[in-house]
């Protein structure tokens, strides 16, 4: 039978579409595109693990029979690791290809957040980063997106704390290296019949592509933008982001006034503390003044260690007058918090642990 076009190779499956893509699918496969509600609510909302069609006795036949010929993979837990704090769990899983990813659920009372990665691995070689040091090895469908944001929905259903209210593309992997897949999987996430989750609290994090940004502008995304800065002039920024030789600063900050004014949302700009590389305060003055003019935020973030990255964190004062100078000159920046480093899911950590080897999962404890 021919396929519809929305999917686009043998590779796609039908949880990779959006509401309108599925119910076109279904309809080019000889299902009732009613059903397509009836999908996403067992999925998306009920969780995937819950999927096999013989638990779901009171699907009609037909979509019976069409659900045992096309079972959704659902990605099995390999391990899951919680911070000292209990706040923070990281779920390493395993994709139908073998190739794993980590997920991130950050579990602040009342604002729960899911960290996903959206590559097996990342092309753009970021200094500190662990999933830049191994390189890509490929791009995350948009259901293998969803799955992990149902994955964090389904542990969140287990505590107290509360429903998954925001989900950030920082996990593995540069979004808008993936960006089909990736806006697809936003399109998905954010949709009402499914999992709700507003587009005001879905964030894409980007090292800096400004292609994508320029795209996500002009086809007016409307989720918020973070940018990995980390430097203030070209030649401190590409010190530690690569990617800074393609996109040169004034261009990727032309990019963001670009995407501020599009999209009516304010910028977060996201930089990791190096000693003696980007905690001076000359390059604290020079960020004010490049960023002057956008509705900005800054995040500054410690350093964190990863085995790779011979760099060390400011210290406290060092970081804190970082932060003054910013807030000085009209500023917001906010000092976040490192959660979860002591099980490597902090910023920059992810993919450090993560080779299929098996001694290596066994570091994991298994939690559940
Ligand atoms: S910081 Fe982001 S973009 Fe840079 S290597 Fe890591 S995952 Fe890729």
């Amino acid at each position: 039978m021919q396929r519809p076009s929305q999917i686009k190779n043998k590779h796609q499956k039908w949880t990779d579409l959006t509401f309108s893509g599925l119910e076109s699918f279904l309809a080019g496969e000889g299902v009732n595109p009613i059903h397509a509600a009836t999908l996403w609510k067992m999925f998306l909302r009920e969780g995937m693990d819950k999927s096999h069609p013989d638990k779901h006795g009171r699907l009609p036949q037909t979509l019976n029979v069409w659900l045992a010929q096309n079972k959704p993979f659902v990605p099995e837990i390999v391990s899951t690791s919680l911070s000292d704090d209990g706040l923070t769990r990281k779920s390493l899983l395993r994709l139908e290809d073998g190739e794993m990813i980590e997920t991130v659920l950050m579990g602040y009372t009342g604002r729960t957040t899911a960290c996903v990665s959206t590559q097996v691995g990342c092309a753009m070689g970021c200094s500190f980063c662990a999933s830049g040091q191994s390189g890509l090895t490929r791009n995350l469908r948009a259901g293998e997106i969803v799955a992990q944001v149902v994955h964090c929905a389904g542990v969140l259903q287990k505590t107290d704390l509360g429903r998954l209210r925001n989900v950030v593309l920082m996990g593995m992997g540069e979004p808008l290296h993936n960006y089909d897949s990736v806006m697809n999987a936003l399109e998905i996430i954010s949709d009402s019949r499914g999992l709700n989750i507003g587009s005001a609290h879905i964030t894409v994090s980007t090292v800096g592509h400004v292609p994508g940004i320029l795209r996500m502008a002009e086809e007016n995304r409307p989720f918020n933008l973070a940018i990995s800065l980390h430097g203030a002039s070209d030649a401190v920024r590409e010190s530690l982001v690569p990617a800074g030789k393609r996109w040169p600063l004034d261009e990727l900050l032309d990019a963001c006034r670009f995407y501020g004014k599009k999209s009516g949302r304010r910028i977060f700009f996201e930089w990791t503390l190096v000693s003696g590389k980007n905690d001076t305060l000359d390059q604290a003055e020079k960020l004010a003044e490049k960023i002057s003019g956008i509705d900005a935020h800054v995040n500054l973030i410690q350093l964190n260690a990863t085995a790779s990255f011979h760099g060390a964190p400011p210290s406290e004062n060092m970081a804190r007058s970082f932060q003054r100078t910013l807030k000085e000159s009209g500023i917001p920046a906010t000092m976040r918090q490192g959660r979860g480093g002591d099980i490597a899911a902090s910023c920059g950590q992810l993919r450090l642990r993560t080779d299929s080897s098996t001694d290596t999962v066994r570091k994991y404890p298994q939690q559940n």
